[in-house]
């Protein structure tokens, strides 16, 4: 049987992983850390659970992202529950506008921006519509063989056709080659400012760069719903692992991957080394990690384009974050779970932090009365390096500075924080990079500026690469995403369905004993319902009671 070795346990590895393992294949996740879920892992830290870096959840409503994941997965449901608002955004002069899933009272908070700022709304909701009815079809972006271009020209044709007003028009063909800003000139300054902060969290850049079909997508995130995790955002890798296990897959933590062995003569993987000098034999190898980290574990024999990359990251970001354990009395009952907060520009840097408190009803979060709050902002790697190889004194002001200034922005949306804690556990880069090993602790994958500009999953002949690198870039739903067109791509190749749908991919059921899947039109309150069954308006949200988590279909997140 095909061996297939995964590198990492994140949410594009364990993505992958969970399908490929529920296909029959011979699947073996190594993950470095102890716990899965990387960048969206959640960690015990003196009686806290912290989400490490993702706090908010996408995805979760029916036939979405997750949806689909569940249903390719094996996945009877997941521990998310809906949570509306998904955000509320604090603005320099004062301004506090909320972001519903719920449509109708979006509609009344977006009257913060003035009528003029309607048509912007109106053309980012219907490219955000247009664009994920595409994203969901599973795109093979980049295309990389002749097939997966035939593929990629079906698809195209018939999301054409399942809305030929909608999507055959010019603007949309312009709005793939201009930034964002194109829809911005008229725009007020209060407008363009909380555009380019969201866009900063869900795009990795400002509207200036952000390419228009990408921002509007991206923008789209609190309107199509958002969930919080039982537990945090690491049980999102848990449910995914506990899923490779249960299709007969096999997840080893503490295994950090040292090497990937390439046949001389015929270029394939042949095994992975670890640090514990563990082999583990490969038919085909797939790297949940950026290409930086992928040319260090091929040395020689990587790949030309993997061997030219520069020593770091040229752009995109770290993450300086602040773990808070605080008094839950300092957390009133109406006060949203999310906040984003602007205090200046430019975005980064301390000037715009998220903040993200762990909800009342998640007693695994924090014992009784005390919550859970995680603190980020996005940051210049080479700084934070550049200071701790030279003066490493500077380097301990700059991580008190930058502590207190993201503490300082915090407090706009939560008075009293500071008083209230009783643990304050900075992060910079280097901590990233030494938790989740990416190199230089670059986290949040490519800036979105070019559609043209992301790396295929294909690095070389049975070698992948998955996760935030690739198409459709950085988030959980977004990686989960990359990971399914991986595991489409992948038993494409090895003849075991043909890649022609998504729907062949979710059908594709090698081994004799697996469950099922449920019919469409089950009854929506039994856990499983297939992705197609669920159905559910934008604007209504089933009532969320403590018990009633999603099912795999998603009992809806929202909007
Ligand atoms: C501060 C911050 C905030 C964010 N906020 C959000 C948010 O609110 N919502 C959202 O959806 N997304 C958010 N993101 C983005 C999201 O977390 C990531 O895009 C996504 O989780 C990346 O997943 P991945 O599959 O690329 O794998 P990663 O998360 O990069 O996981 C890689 C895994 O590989 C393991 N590994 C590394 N090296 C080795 C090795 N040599 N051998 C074995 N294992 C190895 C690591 O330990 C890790 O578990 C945020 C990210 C950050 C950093």
């Amino acid at each position: 049987m095909t061996r297939i070795v995964v590198v990492g346990a994140g949410i594009g590895g364990l993505a992958t992983a969970a399908v490929l393992a529920r296909a029959g294949l011979d699947v073996t996740v190594l993950e470095a850390h102890v716990y899965p879920g990387g960048c969206a892992g959640t960690f015990y830290h003196r009686g806290y659970r912290f989400d490490a870096g993702a706090t908010l959840a996408g995805g979760f409503y029916p036939g979405g992202p997750m949806a689909i994941v569940a249903q390719a997965a094996g996945i009877d449901s997941w521990p998310a529950r809906p949570s509306d608002p998904a955000m509320t955004v604090h603005l320099p002069d004062g301004a506090v506008v909320t972001r519903y899933a719920d449509e109708i009272r979006w509609e009344e908070r977006r009257a913060a921006f003035g009528a003029e700022a309607e048509s912007f709304w109106r053309w980012q909701e219907h490219t955000a519509d247009a664009l994920w009815d595409l994203a969901l079809r599973l795109p093979a972006w980049p295309p990389q063989t002749p097939s997966e271009a035939a593929q990629l020209i079906r698809d195209g044709l018939s999301w054409l056709g399942s809305n030929l007003k909608a999507h055959l028009s010019p603007q949309l063909a312009l709005d793939a080659f201009r930034p964002l800003s194109a829809h911005l000139r008229n725009a007020s300054e209060r407008l363009r400012l909380f555009v380019d902060a969201q866009l900063l969290i869900a795009a990795q850049t400002t509207s200036r760069y952000a390419n228009a079909l990408y921002g509007a997508s991206a923008l789209d995130l609190p309107r199509r719903g958002v969930a919080h995790l039982k537990g945090g955002m690491g049980a999102i890798g848990q449910t995914l692992a506990d899923a490779v296990q249960q299709n007969g897959g096999k997840v080893h933590y503490r295994q950090q991957v040292n090497r990937i062995a390439r046949s001389v003569q015929r270029g394939h993987p042949v095994a992975v080394e670890t640090k514990r000098g563990d082999v583990f034999p490969a038919d085909i190898v797939i790297v949940n990690l950026p290409p930086w980290n992928i040319a260090q574990l091929l040395g020689e024999s990587a790949p030309r384009r993997l061997r030219y990359l520069s020593a770091r990251p040229q752009d995109g970001w770290g993450a300086f974050t602040v773990y808070v354990g605080l008094d839950g009395a300092a957390v009133s009952a109406d006060v949203p779970l999310h906040h984003q907060v602007i205090v200046r520009e430019p975005m980064a840097e301390a000037n715009t932090v998220f903040a993200s408190i762990s909800p009342a009803w998640d007693k695994e979060r924090a014992s009784k009365g005390r919550r859970a709050l995680t603190l980020s902002t996005h940051t210049d790697l080479r700084a934070w390096w550049d200071l701790f190889e030279s003066d490493r004194g500077a380097y301990e002001a700059r991580k008190a500075a930058y502590t207190d200034r993201v503490l300082a922005a915090a407090e706009i949306a939560l008075p009293g924080l500071r008083a209230a804690a009783d643990l304050i556990l900075p992060g910079t880069p280097l901590t990233f990079q030494r938790f989740t090993r990416r190199v230089g602790g670059w986290v949040g994958g490519f800036p979105q500026t070019n559609l043209f500009r992301t790396w295929g999953p294909r690095l070389a002949s049975k070698l992948w690469m998955v996760g935030d690198s690739i198409f459709p870039g950085q988030s959980t739903a977004a990686v989960a995403m990359g990971g399914l067109r991986v595991a489409r791509s992948v038993l494409a190749e090895l003849g075991l369905t043909p890649n022609s749908s998504i729907q062949n991919m979710l059908e594709a059921r090698v081994r004799a004993d697996l469950t099922p899947s449920p019919s469409p039109g089950d009854d929506p309150s039994t856990p499983l319902r297939s992705a197609q069954g669920a159905v559910a308006r934008r604007g209504e949200c089933n009532s969320p009671s403590p018990e009633a988590f999603f099912s795999a279909s998603g009992e809806r997140a929202g909007g």
